[in-house]
Parts: C-alpha cells; sequence; structure tokens
C-alpha cells in the first residue's frame, strides 16, 4: 500500500508527486498521456510561445516608427510551430527528468478510481493510503457545435500549419482574447463574439473598459452582448449566424467558450464521491466528503490556472504529511492574460469590493507618467483598490504591455494585506514599469511624485 496514488500527470497532479516524494511519502503517479498535462501541452506554454512569436512581428512593423529599419515579411508557420514545439520539448524532458530523479512510481495508462483506496490502471490496482484526483479539464463546445474541420478548440488552433486569413473567435475570456492577439499580430483578420456585455468580463470594469479601446485600436473586431446560434461550414470557410440573424464567415471558428472538468466515467461518482456539474466539491482543505480522497487542479470548482494547480498539489502533499499547511486563499491568486495589452489582477474588483465592503477607495496610476511604458510605447494603468476603514489594499488590476511581470509584487501586497504606508517607502528602480506599481502607492498614500493627485 502506497502512501500516496494520484491520477492525472498535469500541474496539479505532478506538483503533488514532486512535494509529497521530497516529504519522504511512496507516491504512484498515474498518467494516460503526456506528463505536463494540459498546460504544458496544450495551454499555457504553447499560447505564451506563439505570444512571443505575435510580439516579434508586431516589433518588426513597428521598428520603422523609432528608426529601426525592420518590415514585417510574414509567419512562417512551420517555424514558429518548431520554436513552440521547442520550447516545450525542453520542458517536458527536464520535467520527466525530474520526475524519474525523485522515488517516484510513474505509471502510463488511463486509470479509474475503483475503490476509496484503490486505482485501477491496465487491470493492475494501485492502492493508496490516500488518493489524489486531478484529471483536469477538456475544450467545451456549445450544444449543436460539433469540433471538426474548420470549427475548433484551442487543442487544434495549436497545431495548425499555417496562418488563416480570417478567424471567428467564439468567446471573449482569457483564451478567446490571447488568441485573437496572436492571430491579429500574425496579420490575421479577427473578430470576437461574447455573449456577455464586455470582453474579459471576469475583470474590473476599468480594465474591460481599456481592452475594448486597446482592441479596437489594432483592428480586432468583436461583439458583445450578442449570441451564437449556430455555425454552418463547406470546403472554403464557416459561417456563424447570431440570434438576431446576423452572420459572419471566415476561415476558421475557434470555439473558446471554457473549459469543462474531465471526472466523467472515472469511478468517481460510483465511489460515492460528491459531484456538481461534474466539478468535485472539496472542502478548503480540499478533501472530498470520501475519507482519504483529495481533489486539486481543474477538476475543483475556481479559476482554472496552472499555479492554482500547483499550490494545491503541494497543498495536499504537505496536509497527507501531517504539516497542516495553510489553505489557499483563492483571490489571493494571480491572474495574468497574456494578450497584447496583458491584463493582471488580483483580489476583488471595484464593483465586488463595494458588495462586501461597502465603502472602499480606488485609485488608477496612468502608465502615462511612468518613463519605460512611454519608451515601449504603451498606454494602460495600475488600480488599486483599498478599504476605507484600515487602508489595506484588496485589489490591484493592471493592463498594459507586459504588465503580467508586475504582478509578483502586486500579489505579495495583496497577500501580506499591505497598505499605502507600508509600500510607499519601498524605492522602485528607474525607469522600470514595476515603478508605476511605487508611483500608484505614494499616490495612495497621499504623496505622488509623477503623478497628480
Ligand atoms: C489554451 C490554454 C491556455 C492556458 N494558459 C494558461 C496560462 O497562461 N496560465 C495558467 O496558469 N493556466 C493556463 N491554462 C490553464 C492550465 O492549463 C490549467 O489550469 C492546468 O493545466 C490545470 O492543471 P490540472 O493538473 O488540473 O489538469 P491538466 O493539466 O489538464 O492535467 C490533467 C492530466 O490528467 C490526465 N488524465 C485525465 N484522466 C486520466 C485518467 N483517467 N488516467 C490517467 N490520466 C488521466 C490527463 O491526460 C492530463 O495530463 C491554459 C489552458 C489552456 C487550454
Amino acid at each position: 500500500m502506497h502512501d500516496i496514488v494520484i491520477l492525472g500527470g498535469g500541474s496539479g497532479g505532478y506538483a503533488c508527486a514532486l512535494r509529497a516524494s521530497q516529504l519522504g511519502l511512496s507516491v504512484v503517479l498515474i498518467e494516460q498521456d503526456k506528463l505536463g498535462g494540459t498546460c504544458l501541452h496544450r495551454g499555457c506554454i504553447p499560447t505564451k510561445a506563439l505570444l512571443h512569436a505575435g510580439e516579434v512581428a508586431d516589433t518588426a512593423r513597428e521598428g520603422e516608427s523609432i528608426g529601426v529599419q525592420s518590415t514585417f515579411n510574414g509567419i512562417d508557420m512551420t517555424k514558429v510551430n518548431a520554436y513552440k514545439d521547442g520550447v516545450i520539448g525542453r520542458l517536458y524532458k527536464g520535467l520527466q527528468g525530474l520526475v524519474k530523479s525523485r522515488d517516484i512510481t510513474y505509471v502510463e495508462g488511463t486509470g479509474k478510481l475503483v475503490a476509496a483506496n484503490a486505482v485501477e490502471v491496465n487491470g493492475q490496482r494501485y492502492e493508496g493510503k490516500n488518493i489524489v484526483l486531478a484529471t483536469g479539464s477538456y475544450a467545451k463546445s456549445l450544444p449543436g457545435l460539433e469540433i471538426s474541420g474548420r470549427v475548433m478548440t484551442s487543442d487544434q488552433a495549436l497545431q495548425i500549419d499555417y496562418v488563416p486569413k480570417s478567424v471567428i473567435v467564439l468567446g471573449g475570456g482569457v483564451i478567446g482574447v490571447e488568441f485573437a492577439s496572436v492571430w491579429k499580430s500574425f496579420g490575421v483578420d479577427v473578430t470576437i463574439i461574447e455573449g456577455l456585455p464586455s470582453l474579459v468580463p471576469a475583470e474590473d470594469a476599468a480594465v474591460t473598459k481599456a481592452m475594448e479601446r486597446a482592441y479596437r485600436k489594432r483592428g480586432i473586431n468583436f461583439k458583445t452582448g450578442v449570441r451564437f446560434q449556430s455555425a454552418i461550414q463547406d470546403d472554403t470557410s464557416v459561417t456563424i449566424t447570431l440570434d438576431s440573424g446576423e452572420t459572419h464567415t471566415a476561415d476558421l471558428l475557434l470555439v473558446a467558450v471554457g473549459r469543462g472538468p474531465r471526472t466523467e466515467d472515472l469511478g468517481y461518482e460510483q465511489q460515492g464521491i460528491n459531484v456538481d456539474r461534474g466539478f468535485v466539491l472539496t472542502t478548503d482543505r480540499l478533501a472530498t466528503n470520501i475519507p482519504g480522497i483529495f481533489a486539486v487542479g481543474d477538476i475543483v470548482p475556481g479559476l482554472q490556472l496552472a499555479h492554482r494547480g500547483f499550490q494545491q498539489g503541494i497543498f495536499v502533499a504537505e496536509e497527507i504529511a501531517g504539516l497542516a499547511p495553510a489553505t489557499i486563499d483563492e483571490l489571493g491568486i494571480p491572474r495574468v492574460t497574456y494578450s497584447e495589452p496583458e491584463i493582471a489582477s488580483i483580489g476583488l474588483t471595484e464593483a465586488q469590493a463595494i458588495e462586501k465592503f461597502g465603502e472602499i477607495e480606488a485609485y488608477e496610476y496612468n502608465l502615462g507618467g511612468n518613463g519605460k511604458s512611454q519608451i515601449l510605447g504603451t498606454a494602460g494603468f495600475i488600480k488599486l483598490i483599498r478599504k476605507k476603514s484600515d487602508g489595506v489594499v484588496i485589489g490591484v488590476h493592471m493592463i498594459g504591455t507586459r504588465v503580467g511581470e508586475l504582478i509578483g509584487e502586486a500579489q505579495l501586497i495583496y497577500n501580506w494585506e499591505g497598505t499605502a504606508a507600508d509600500v510607499a517607502p519601498f524605492v522602485h528602480a528607474h525607469p522600470t514599469q514595476n515603478e508605476a506599481m511605487g508611483e500608484a502607492f505614494m499616490a495612495l498614500a497621499g504623496k505622488p511624485l509623477h503623478a497628480h493627485a
């Protein structure tokens, strides 16, 4: 009998395996596809590689405007894919080496929960004092919308070996706007269709507005508050019809309407685990209702992010080892959208903060006053939200080129419950974009330097 049997080798599962082995626990890690899961092979890493290729394409186009003689001559998708796959391949090899170097029993195959303490793979039973479910998620579609041919999810979109002329992106959330950004940079005519009233609707209202302005400026078309009805495709194109009767035609349709939990037919419900619309319900200590069975990652309701999966995996390993780790504050998990411009946020939006605390204060520091942002030619802002009662910062929201890199400091401030008085004395290097964070806090402390009061 092992200490832990982990089903799924993605961000949540492998992080749990690595930490558990570090703690001297005996671990079985079961994976049916590739170690690393969605994030490494079909998610975070390939999309960010494409976004970087897009950034280089934009840089080539814009060189002339700052006196650098460069021209954009097109995208060679074979080479872009080779670059992307090279990055994945190196990380995959490194991860495989890491798992091999630890005392982890790695099992290839599709596992099924067959008892409260056992998973079966290829007819072989692996028993554990504890079981960790980490089977991740899949790209959803809409009723009646079949994924085939010109209609694809991110899984197929990451594999195409040509640059389409035009694309319709169904869904203006994180994955949708990231793909829209890549394709626009590659010279594609892009139209986003979003059912909710704005792009990136989970973000603070000021950020969504700025994002829409930036996308309009980039020439990315979008329709918000409209409902998709149907799609038909032929040899040359795909046409979608909205509820209003309006139609749009393009080479491809990317369906980016969210990700569902991969929990069907895995024995979870048969073993009595509480599941809601496919998601595995857990306590804040990630325990399911069945003693000894835990769940981590995208199958647990909440933010579907790789670093949340890592942290949950580490948490469960430490919990099983008896270290009584502190619970994870879901609001303290940083969120980054890696489009151009980038969006980065943590904590509550202004609307959520008002709902929760009533009296709050919000301050926006415009990147127009930040030297490095001007050098990069980006617009945007850092928005801080604090409680009026004690001044604790409860939300940080940013938009602009490269602001994802600023989330590190924002998350420390949020998670350490910082106030303007705590942060304003810290010196931020000049000229960095990070300096804008310092400036925002100086302003909030009542002593703005490169900003109006
Ligand atoms: C296009 C895209 C871009 C993304 N970009 C980002 C980003 O930039 N940053 C970020 O934080 N997150 C991003 N994500 C989300 C991130 O990929 C997920 O949150 C993360 O992968 C979840 O980890 P997980 O371990 O829960 O699941 P997964 O990574 O999906 O891993 C689950 C694993 O379980 C295996 N499995 C399933 N069933 C079985 C079974 N029965 N037997 C054996 N093995 C099984 C699967 O093969 C898979 O490898 C992105 C996702 C997508 C799709």
